[in-house]
C-alpha cells in the first residue's frame, strides 16, 4: 500500500522545481516517470520553475495555495517585472490555470527566442548552513535566475548542474566555495534577486529612465541613441558573459539595430527580462542607483526625446549585399572584397554563389607576409578554417602550406592531444571537488565522454586521481 504523504515540507525561498522533484522522489517509485504520474496525474510535464504548467495540481498536492507557490516560488515575478500590466495579468490567469505556453506567450518570451536557462545552480555555503538548519538541501529561487553565477549573501561562484529531462536532482553537499571577484557578475545577481521583490516596472517609464541615463553618459541625445558608440561598450562591459548563448545572440556584431534599439524603438512589443537586465547592470551603479532614477523619470519628459527611426535591418543587409556584389563584379580579390563591404569571407562566398557569380581564383601566388602569417596561426594550433577567415585566403591554400611542413603537422597533433587531455583532467577534478567519494562509477555517470578519453589516452593519471580521491 502507498503511504500518503501528509502536509509536505515547503521550504521558503525553494522553487517549485524542488518541491515537486523532492514530493516525485519521495513517491519511492521505479521510475521518475513513473513517480510524476504518481504524484503529478501525468509523465508529461517539464518539471522547471520559471513559468510552470503544474501549478493547480501541485497546490492540490501540496495544500499550499496555487498563488502562493506561483508568487514565492516560482519564477514569475522576474518574468513579468518588465511587463504591461495587462500583459502580467493576463499571464498570471493563465498559470493559475495551468497554461504555460499561454503565459509564455502573454509575456512576449515566445518571440524573443531566448533559450531557457540550462542550469540548475547552487551555492555551496548556502547549502552547508540550510543542511546544518535544516537536514535538508532545496534549490533556492534567486539562484536559478538567469545569468545569475553568484551567490549575493556569500559572494561565491555558484556550481552549475545541466538539466535533464527525466532526472530529478538535488545540490551536493561539501563542494569547494570559490570565490568570485566580478563586479559585474555580483550586480546581475544583486538586481535579478532585488527588482522582482520591488514589484514592476512601467515599459515607458523604463525607456525614459534609459534614455536620461545614456544622455548623461553621452551615449544619446534628444534625437538619437548612439548605438554605434552603445554597442561595442556592451560588448565589452559583458565580455565574459559572451560564451552564454543568450548573450552571445543579443550581443551579435551583424544585428546593428536589434538589441538594444528595439527596446526602444519597438515599443508595443514585449521584451525579454534579460534585455532589460543588460541594459540595467551596465547603466545603473547599484539598486538604489536605478530606482532613484526610475521614481524620478518623469513622463513629460520623454516628449523632449524624438527619437528618429533607425535604418531598418533589412536596409543595411540590403546594402551590404550591394557592397558585395559591386566587389565581385570588379573582380576584387576576396580579401578586398572583405574589407570594402566590411563581411567575413563566408559571407562574400555565400552571396556570391547565391547570385550564381563565382570568384575570381587569384591567380597571382600568395605574398610571403601572408604565407608567414598562415604559418604562424598554423604553429600555435588555429584551425584551418579559422585561418582562412582570418587571412581572406580559401582553406585549400592554408592546407597547402601544411601538406609542405611535416613537423608542424606532428606539432598540431600534439598540441590538439594536450588541450583535449587538460580539457578531460580539468572535467574529472572538478567533479571530484563536488564529490566526498569520488568512484569510476560516478565518473562514468556524470562525464562519460572524458572519462572514456582519459580511459584510453591517459589511464595512469585517471586510475591514481581516482584513487587519491
Ligand atoms: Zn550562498
Amino acid at each position: 500500500m502507498r503511504l500518503l504523504q501528509i502536509s509536505p515540507r515547503i521550504y521558503q525561498d525553494e522553487t517549485i522545481y524542488s518541491i515537486a522533484a523532492r514530493l516525485i522522489l519521495n513517491d519511492l517509485s521505479a521510475s521518475v516517470c513513473s513517480g510524476m504520474t504518481n504524484v503529478l496525474g501525468s509523465r508529461n510535464y517539464q518539471i522547471d520553475s520559471g513559468l510552470p504548467s503544474f501549478l493547480p495540481r501541485l497546490a492540490e498536492v501540496t495544500g499550499c495555495e496555487t498563488e502562493t507557490l506561483l508568487n514565492n516560488h516560482s519564477l514569475f515575478n522576474f518574468y513579468s517585472m518588465f511587463s504591461v500590466s495587462t500583459a502580467r495579468e493576463a499571464a498570471k490567469e493563465m498559470l493559475l490555470n495551468g497554461n504555460s505556453s499561454g503565459a509564455f506567450k502573454a509575456l512576449g518570451m515566445l518571440a524573443n527566442r531566448i533559450n531557457d536557462e540550462r542550469f540548475l545552480k547552487f551555492c555551496p555555503q548556502c547549502m552547508r548552513e540550510w543542511e546544518f538548519a535544516y537536514g535538508d538541501l532545496v534549490w533556492l529561487r534567486d539562484h536559478q535566475l538567469p545569468l545569475v553565477s553568484v551567490c549575493a549573501h556569500h559572494r561565491i561562484k555558484l556550481v552549475q548542474v545541466e538539466r535533464r529531462r527525466y532526472k530529478l536532482m538535488f545540490p551536493r553537499l561539501n563542494c569547494e566555495s570559490e570565490i568570485n571577484e566580478s563586479v559585474v557578475d555580483f550586480k546581475i545577481a544583486d538586481f535579478s534577486r532585488i527588482l522582482p521583490t520591488l514589484g514592476s516596472f512601467e515599459p515607458q517609464k523604463l525607456r525614459l529612465t534609459y534614455l536620461q541615463r545614456l544622455a548623461e553618459r553621452g551615449l544619446a541625445t534628444d534625437k538619437t541613441i548612439h548605438l554605434s558608440k552603445w554597442r561595442p561598450e556592451l560588448r565589452k562591459y559583458y565580455s565574459h558573459l559572451l560564451i552564454d548563448e543568450r548573450v552571445a545572440q543579443l550581443l551579435n556584431d551583424n544585428r546593428e539595430h536589434g538589441f538594444p534599439a528595439n527596446i526602444f524603438y519597438n515599443k508595443f512589443g514585449s521584451h525579454h527580462p534579460l534585455k532589460h537586465m543588460l541594459i540595467i547592470c551596465f547603466l545603473f551603479e547599484h539598486v538604489g542607483d536605478f530606482v532613484v532614477s526610475y521614481s524620478a523619470a518623469d513622463k513629460k519628459a520623454l516628449a523632449e526625446f524624438k527619437l528618429s527611426q533607425p535604418t531598418p535591418q533589412l536596409e543595411i543587409d540590403h546594402g551590404r549585399r550591394e557592397k558585395i556584389m559591386y566587389a565581385v563584379k570588379n573582380k576584387m580579390s576576396l580579401r578586398r572584397a572583405m574589407k570594402y563591404a566590411n563581411v567575413s569571407a563566408a559571407t562574400v562566398r555565400n552571396i556570391a554563389s547565391g547570385s550564381g557569380l563565382s570568384l575570381e581564383r587569384r591567380n597571382q601566388k600568395l605574398t610571403h607576409d601572408v604565407v608567414r602569417s598562415i604559418t604562424l596561426r598554423l604553429l600555435v594550433g588555429y584551425k584551418t578554417q579559422e585561418i582562412a577567415e582570418l587571412t581572406g585566403v580559401l582553406v585549400g591554400d592554408v592546407e597547402q602550406i601544411l601538406t609542405g611542413q611535416p613537423e608542424i603537422k606532428q606539432l598540431r597533433k600534439r598540441i590538439r592531444f594536450y588541450s583535449r587531455r587538460q580539457a578531460a583532467r580539468s572535467v574529472i577534478k572538478s567533479e571530484m571537488a563536488c564529490c566526498d567519494k569520488f568512484r569510476v562509477k560516478d565518473a562514468k555517470e556524470r562525464c562519460y565522454s572524458d572519462y572514456m578519453w582519459l580511459y584510453k589516452h591517459d589511464r595512469e593519471w585517471l586510475k591514481q586521481s581516482i584513487n587519491n580521491a
